[in-house]
């Protein structure tokens, strides 16, 4: 870790800071730092998620989201060409399980040609079970575009590429205090008109540097506020419980199978990956976790609670969708109905089928009417970028919010 003043500070070592790092370098010669909490990269939603490369299916047309996951998606799959990183564009078919969900994949199909996407079929019920022999549905749709990949393989290949390009990454580095030089506190500091350096330290070490890219994931809003920005929005941790097949009951999956979201949700229900290491993976479900790295029910933290309980979006969040929050809950603590949730796509996967094999918490933006962010909201204050929404399909988009944020940097930034 260098003394000397950094141009710019990114705060997270996850696939988006690293993207973001590897951007800005890539355009300009700078004093770079990466800072992260953990002893290593992805610690968190990157290296705990299902390693699905989305087509850009899911999303708004003209969103952020749309945009990013369209681009992002195939300069990810020329990179890991490039770098020799392994993937696999193994498609996926999202199936309606009932009459009544032909619609709404209707509509996905409609918002998929509406996102440029060329590699969707539709597929009567007998089409997809040539497929996925073992799938229940009456209705598909093939997407061609999606695919497999380790994006903690993709992070650490993105942090190859800073260092070669002069920057830094400085781990268990856990930012706890940040102020203007010559301010005592950041309230103090009135960052908005400050032009002197940051300062930010962690236990004892601290660092300066002229510009600060907050890429903290699941305490992005708690480093926003740290940097004296209001962030407008809270984060709600959901956590991801997965389940694995067994190796005798792999047979029971070919590729990735997924259900008919339901819109009102920006999660998209539990489907079975296939995962580039081999192995298939049962879930996400979507659970309030009782921390903000809460990967089980045993973590708990009361400071974390009351962050999200003492916020009126929260309760108004919680008076709609308590009955869907429940279910999850159940879901969550009762096998049975996880598997039976499993069954609705594949008939056949038994109780035993089935064993747990870890969790991934989503950082969520909120806001204080109640609603859940949808799109990646990216906001710049003076000398500051806060990523304060970067749910995903931010993994495979991650090349492409870099390159944002990094046009951002160039803009706005006092870079030398
Ligand atoms: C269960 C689950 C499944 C998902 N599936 C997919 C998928 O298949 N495809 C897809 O594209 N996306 C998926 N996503 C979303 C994707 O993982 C995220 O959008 C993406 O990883 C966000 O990256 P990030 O860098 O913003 O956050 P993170 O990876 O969480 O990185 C943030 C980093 O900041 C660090 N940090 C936090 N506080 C501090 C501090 N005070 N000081 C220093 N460092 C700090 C953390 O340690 C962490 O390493 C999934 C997410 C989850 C949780």
């Amino acid at each position: 870790m260098s003394r000397e003043v950094y141009d710019i500070a990114v705060i997270g070592g996850g696939i988006v800071g690293v993207s973001t790092a590897r951007a800005i370098l890539s355009g300009q010669n700078c004093r770079l730092v990466v800072l992260e909490a953990e002893d290593r990269l992805a610690a968190h939603q990157t290296g705990n998620n299902s390693g699905v490369i989305h087509s850009g299916l899911y999303y708004k047309p003209g969103s952020l989201k749309a945009r990013n996951c369209v681009s992002g998606r195939d300069a990810l799959y020329a990179y890991c060409e490039e770098k020799g990183i392994p993937y696999d564009r193994c498609g996926k078919i999202v199936v309606a399980t009932s009459p009544e969900e032909i619609p709404r994949l209707d509509e996905l199909e409609k918002r998929g040609r509406a996102n440029g996407l060329q590699g969707m079929k539709r597929m009567s019920a007998e089409e997809a079970r040539e497929r996925e022999p073992h799938v229940a549905c009456v209705d598909a749709l093939l997407v061609r575009e999606t695919g497999i990949m380790d994006f903690t393989a993709v992070t650490e290949a993105f942090a190859g590429d800073v260092r070669a390009r002069g920057g830094e990454t400085v781990f268990g580095f856990r930012v706890s205090g940040l102020r203007r030089a010559g301010a005592a506190t950041a309230a103090q500091a009135g960052f908005g008109r400050d032009s002197s350096d940051f300062v930010v330290w962690s236990e004892g070490r601290e660092i300066r540097a002229k510009n600060i890219i907050n890429c903290a994931g699941l305490q992005c809003d708690r480093i926003a506020r740290l940097c004296g920005s209001d962030p407008g929005v809270q984060i709600v941790p959901f956590r991801g419980e997965y389940y694995e097949l067994t190796e005798e009951k792999r047979y029971l999956v070919k590729h990735l199978i997924y259900p008919v979201p339901d819109p009102r949700f920006p999660f998209l229900g539990v489907h079975f990956t296939r995962m580039i290491g081999g192995g298939i993976e049962a879930g996400p479900n979507a659970v309030l976790a009782l921390k903000r790295e809460g990967y089980s029910w045993r973590d708990i933290s009361l400071n974390d609670m009351l962050t999200y309980a003492t916020y009126g979006g929260f309760w108004k969040m919680a008076a709609k969708f308590w009955n869907t929050g429940f279910a999850e809950v159940h879901r969550s603590l009762s096998k049975k109905a996880f598997v039976r949730a499993l069954q609705g796509l594949v008939p056949e996967v038994g109780f035993d089928d089935v064993t747990r094999c870890g969790a991934g918490v989503r950082a969520q933006a909120l806001g204080p009417d109640g609603k859940l962010i949808d799109d990646f909201r990216i906001v710049e204050d003076a000398n500051m970028i806060h990523v304060l929404n970067a749910p995903s399909p931010a993994a495979t988009s991650s090349i492409s919010i870099g390159e944002t944020i990094a046009a951002m940097a160039h803009r706005n930034f006092r870079l030398n």
